[in-house]
This record gives structure tokens, C-alpha cells and sequence, in this order.
């Protein structure tokens, strides 16, 4: 069987200055429906974080007419070949932040950031002994795939890891501490916090874990599970060794899977991990009362 990849789905940010942040968001979003793009771009005074998916021209129109905006000169695409779009639609929106983060003081992530570093030297740091790993994702990404001995972040969205931080690893300040995101763009703003907190040898994987698994020499070793992704494949697989392992569990009966499906009541969707044989004893359903939601509409008339 042959699979044609004639599609690509690229992930890119720069933390740019951009003077007129709205007017370049409504242009945007209109040179991105006249090329035919799908996905979803945010775009704020501190920069441009976008995914999204294309065929093969369009997505080379789209990062050759990038490039050559000198606010966007230099910028990193991370590109993943695709059997047809990723996305349903094109959103490109303007935001205050690229990234939200409950944070009091300012952080540019080109005034103050950690170490960059390589997925090779990031890959031998990982193995040294005394290092705090940062998982700088959600709770539910970690979830379903992370770095071996990364401590798992007790947060449900970024902006809460500020607090978190200062109340679990301030005991931390003198270690070497790592960080890793799915791309890059939160560790920016993450390693940029610790220092200011106080933290000492800060260092960040240079691209995330989605060009750590590009690689050639580590091919994403030492990365457990898969990585989630804001896009319709849910998640990617990241180890492109043997060492590959499952480390989510099914929300039902709680064997190791790694699948995510959305809950077939609307109203839920919750995302959640689930094996197949659930998935058809549950119809689908994340829990009884979304079932019965569904399935008994009469009896939720008036519970709303
Ligand atoms: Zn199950
Ligand atoms: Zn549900």
C-alpha cells in the first residue's frame, strides 16, 4: 500500500516586536484564506505562534512569504508531512500574549531566557545525575507522554505555572534544571520566569520535543509515550527507537493505552484516553451521565 503525503503541517513562533498587532492579524487571516491554509495563529504585540496544515505548494508559499517579511526573517518552521489537513478551519486571532501566563513582572524572551540547548546536548544533560526536568506542558500532555524522570506538572493551563513553580521546586534554585514543551514557545517564556525567580543554571530544549524527535542522532530517545499535539491527530510519536513505551492509561478500565477521543456528548467533548474495546462498551461517553444525557434527553429537560 502506498500513502501519499501531499500535505505538511508546520509549528513556528517568533517573539518579534510587531507595532500594529490587529491590522497584521486581519491581513493575515486574509492572505491565509486566499492560499488555502488551515489552522490556528495567534498573533500579539511580542510576536507570531501558529500551527498549521497545507499542501505541499501552499505550505512553501506560505514559509517563502514569511521569510521574506523582515519582522519574520529567520523564523523556525518544525514541518511534519501529512495526508491531508490538520485542521477544519483558519483562525488567525490577536491575543495580548502569545502565551498566558499569570506572572507580575514582564518577561521578553529575547532580553532573558535559559540555555538553548541542542536535542544532543539536551539528551546527555538528561542523564546526568542531579538534574530537576521541568515538564513545561499541561497536566493531560504529560499525560500521555513525557521525559523519563520529568516531574509531572500539577497544572490544567500555563498561566498556572507560575504559582506552582513557586510552591513545589523553589528548593530547586541552586540545581541544574531542564525544561521541554512541545515546540519550544512556552519554555521561552518558563526558563525566562525561573531565572527571575532566582534559579540558577536554567536551560531549555532548543525546538521542543517535536524537533528533538527530527533528530537524527537521538531520535527522540529517552521520551516515553507519545506527545500531544493541538491538532487533529491528538497526539504524534515521538521515540524512534525500540525503547518506544505506553504510559497513558484508559479512563475506564485503566490498562496502558495511548489514544485520545473526545466525548460523544457535545456539551462534555471532554478529551479523554481510551482504549478501543471501552470505546464501544461506552459508546464513546467519558462517564454514565454524559450517556445518559444522550441517550435520555427527556429526563435533562428541564436540568439545565
Ligand atoms: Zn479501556
Ligand atoms: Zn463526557
Amino acid at each position: 500500500m502506498t500513502t501519499t503525503m501531499d500535505y505538511r503541517i508546520l509549528l513556528y513562533y517568533k517573539f518579534v516586536n510587531i507595532p500594529d498587532p490587529e491590522q497584521v492579524t486581519a491581513e493575515h487571516l486574509q492572505y491565509c484564506k486566499d492560499l488555502g491554509v488551515k489552522g490556528r495563529i495567534l498573533i500579539a504585540s511580542e510576536g507570531i505562534n501558529g500551527t498549521l496544515s497545507g499542501t505541499v505548494e501552499q505550505t512553501d508559499q506560505y514559509m517563502k512569504d514569511m521569510l521574506a517579511n523582515p519582522l519574520f526573517e529567520n523564523m523556525v518552521f518544525k514541518i511534519d508531512e501529512s495526508e491531508g489537513h490538520a485542521f477544519k478551519k483558519i483562525f488567525v486571532r490577536h491575543k495580548q500574549e502569545l502565551v498566558t501566563f499569570r506572572y507580575d513582572q514582564p518577561l521578553d524572551p529575547n532580553v532573558i531566557f535559559g540555555k538553548r540547548l541542542s536535542p544532543v546536548d539536551f539528551h546527555e544533560q538528561l542523564q546526568q545525575e542531579d538534574v530537576i526536568v521541568i515538564d513545561g506542558r499541561n497536566d493531560y500532555e504529560y499525560e500521555i507522554g513525557h521525559f523519563r524522570n520529568a516531574i509531572r506538572p500539577d497544572v490544567e493551563s500555563f498561566r498556572e505555572f507560575p504559582e506552582w513553580i513557586q510552591n513545589n521546586l523553589s528548593q530547586y534554585k541552586d540545581k541544574k534544571v531542564l525544561t521541554y514543551c512541545t515546540g519550544g514557545i512556552r519554555c521561552e517564556k518558563l526558563t525566562g520566569f525561573l531565572i527571575n525567580e532566582g534559579f540558577q543554571d536554567v536551560n531549555q530544549l532548543d525546538g521542543g520535543i517535536v524537533t528533538y524527535s527530527k533528530d537524527p542522532e537521538v531520535q527522540g530517545r529517552l521520551f516515553d509515550g507519545k506527545c500531544y499535539v493541538f491538532d487533529e491527530r491528538i497526539s504524534v510519536p515521538i521515540n524512534r527507537t525500540d525503547e518506544d513505551i505506553i504510559v497513558a492509561k484508559c479512563h475506564h478500565c485503566g490498562t496502558t493505552h495511548d489514544r485520545y477521543i473526545n466525548c460523544a456528548n457535545p456539551s462534555c467533548n471532554l478529551q479523554h484516553v481510551c482504549c478501543e474495546a471501552c470505546e464501544e462498551e461506552h459508546e464513546a461517553f467519558c462517564s454514565d451521565e454524559c450517556r445518559d444525557i444522550i441517550m435520555n434527553p427527556e429526563k435533562h429537560v428541564n436540568a439545565v
